[in-house]
């Protein structure tokens, strides 16, 4: 028997000037999402069902980049995904381009579960989720006024938004003043957006499972994946560790950085923290992303190189923490 842990976030790349309010409302559901978890693990719930448990109530509230309050297409549309993954067996599931699930993480959880593949995506994936009678809505549920303003900022600047970095003022990075234009992959990036969703959980067997969620990036393509449904680079869970990333999905994807957290611990023999941190220094470039991890031994861990991410983790001990900034 190890000790459980559980970590959640709500994204990585926080607006400084973030009103306190916002701020409050975003640690309140954290707290509330770390609670839920630790009654389920309390009750001995296998980790796999808490990080889906955990990962349904933060898309069902509107706070964060998923489910309902999903970032929005260069058509003012959702296209949410996500992913789940259950260290014992590398069992997981994946699901993109979905428009009318109300629980993607649940949708991937039967990808998983009930069929023989794993991932589905937009049309095919709208279909399974009928098929398996999942809770369904009308697109207009998932887009939320904030949403709605946000893309018009975004369409202005001609930007896909990833974090509150706004290039025509010059900020490079992290908010740092440097005069000129920051790009993401060739393309200028600007503006707060809300943030994606992410839990890992050890349970007291030593399970360790994680899932994400989320709308994407603000005015991206249709079609646009991005890190948070794809195995490896946004969600991993083996029998080391389980991890969940968020931030600039094409930078993650590039740096398969969730399988890497557990690479560097199988093959170099690192502890949890030291591994997230040398994944954060070795695999990024600064202001790019952020992570949250636990290990079997009932570790838990988080990194981030932006200003701000959203984020809390409660251990078995009675350690309990919610917290935005360094
Ligand atoms: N990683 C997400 C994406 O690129 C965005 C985020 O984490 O906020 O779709």
């Amino acid at each position: 028997m190890v000790g459980w842990a559980i970590a959640v976030h709500g994204g990585a790349g926080v607006d400084p000037n973030l009103p306190t309010e916002r701020q409050e409302q975003a640690k309140l559901l954290l707290t509330r999402c770390l609670n839920l978890g630790i009654s389920a693990l309390q009750s001995s719930a296998a980790a796999i069902d808490v990080v889906e448990l955990v990962v349904r109530e933060l898309e069902t509230d509107p706070i964060f980049n998923s489910g309902r309050g999903s970032a929005l297409t260069e058509k003012g549309t959702v296209e949410m995904e996500a992913s789940i993954m259950d260290g014992p067996g590398r069992r997981c599931g994946a699901v993109s381009g979905l428009t009318t699930v109300k629980n993607p993480v649940s949708l991937a959880r039967l990808v998983m579960d009930k069929s023989p593949h794993s991932y589905l995506a937009f049309s095919g994936a709208e279909d399974f989720a009928k098929q398996m009678g999942v809770e369904r809505e009308e697109n207009d549920y998932f887009i939320t006024e904030d949403n709605v303003g946000m893309l018009k900022v975004a369409k202005e600047a001609n930007s896909i938004v990833f974090d509150y970095r706004i290039p025509t003022t010059g900020y490079e990075s992290c908010g740092v003043g440097v005069e000129s234009p920051i790009r993401m992959n060739g393309l200028p990036i600007s503006v707060y957006a809300p943030e994606t969703v992410g839990c890992v959980v050890v349970d007291s067997q030593g399970r360790c499972a994680a899932a994400t969620s989320t709308g994407g990036l603000m005015n991206k393509r249709t079609g646009r994946i991005g890190d948070s449904p794809l195995i490896g680079a946004g969600t991993y869970a083996c029998d080391a560790c389980g991890v969940s990333c968020t931030g600039e999905g094409e930078a993650i994807i590039r740096g398969t950085l969730a399988r890497e957290v557990a690479a560097v611990m199988e093959y170099k023999g690192l502890g949890l923290q030291e591994a997230v941190d040398f994944v954060i220094k070795e695999r990024l470039d600064e202001g790019q992303a952020g992570l949250i991890a636990v290990s079997k031994t009932g570790e838990v861990a988080y990194g981030f190189n932006c200003v701000g991410m959203f984020r809390g983790c409660a251990s078995e001990d009675g350690f309990m923490e919610v917290g935005i900034w360094e």
